[in-house]
C-alpha cells in the first residue's frame, strides 16, 4: 500500500505513521526525517538544507524529491510505503506522479488530517517539553517563531495538495483533533477499506 499522509505540521502524521507501520510493516518516509539525517551526518545536502530548515521554510523541489526517488528503490519500500511530509508542493505533487508511473507504481490513498491551527502552537510546545524532558535535543525549528514561519510555508504551499488530490477522487480526510487513539481508529478504517480493494 502506498499512502501520502497530508496535514500542517504537528498535526500527529508522525504519531499516526508509527502506527501503521506497525500494523502494515511498510515504512515511513519522512523527508523531515532523511533531510534531519543529512544535516547531522554534513552531506552536500545537509549542508544546503540546514539553514532553510532551521528558519522554517521549504528546502527545494530538486533536493526532496531526489532524496525520495532513491528512498522508494530500497528493498524494504517494494511492498509500499508512507509518505509523511511528501509532498509538499503541487510541483513535488506532480514529480512524484510521474516518479511513480516511472516505476509502474500508483498511490493507494491521500489521506489528511484536519486540525485546528491555533491548537497547533500549543502541540508543538509539548513535543518540544517532552523531548527535552527525555534529555533528547530539541528540534530547531520547534519554536514558537519558526513554527508560524513552518505553518504559513504550510498554508501557501501545502495546502493547495488538498485539492489536487481532491481533484483526482483520492483524497480522504481525518479528524485529527481527536483523542490520538480515535485518529487511528478513523485512519485505519480508511486503510483497511483500501488494503481490501487492493486484494479483492
Ligand atoms: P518535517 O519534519 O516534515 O516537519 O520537516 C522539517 C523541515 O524539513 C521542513 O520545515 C522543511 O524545511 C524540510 N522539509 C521536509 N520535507 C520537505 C519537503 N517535502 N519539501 C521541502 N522541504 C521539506
Amino acid at each position: 500500500m502506498r499512502i501520502i499522509l497530508l496535514g500542517p505540521p504537528g498535526a500527529g502524521k508522525g504519531t499516526q505513521s508509527a502506527r501503521i507501520v506497525e500494523r502494515f510493516g511498510i515504512p515511513q518516509l519522512s523527508t523531515g526525517d532523511m533531510l534531519r539525517a543529512a544535516v547531522a551526518a554534513g552531506t552536500p545536502v545537509g549542508l544546503e538544507a540546514k539553514s532553510i530548515m532551521e528558519s522554517g521554510g521549504l528546502v527545494t523541489d530538486s533536493i526532496v524529491v531526489g532524496i525520495v526517488a532513491d528512498r522508494v528503490e530500497e528493498e524494504d519500500a517494494r511492498a509500499g510505503f508512507i509518505l509523511d511530509g511528501f509532498p509538499r508542493t503541487v510541483d513535488q505533487a506532480a514529480a512524484l506522479d510521474r516518479m511513480l508511473s516511472d516505476k509502474g507504481l500508483a498511490l493507494d490513498t491521500v489521506v489528511e488530517f484536519v486540525v485546528d491551527e491555533d491548537a497547533l502552537v500549543g502541540r508543538i510546545a509539548n513535543r518540544a517539553a517532552e523531548t527535552a524532558a527525555r534529555g533528547e535535543p530539541v528540534r530547531k525549528d520547534d519554536t514558537p517563531e519558526v513554527f508560524k514561519t513552518r505553518l504559513a510555508a504550510y498554508r501557501a504551499q501545502t495546502a493547495p495538495l488538498s485539492a489536487y488530490y481532491g481533484s483526482l477522487g483520492m483524497l480522504e480526510t481525518i479528524d485529527g483533533m481527536k483523542p490520538v487513539d480515535d485518529v487511528t481508529t478513523d485512519l485505519m478504517a480508511i486503510l483497511d477499506s483500501h488494503a481490501e480493494a487492493a486484494s479483492a
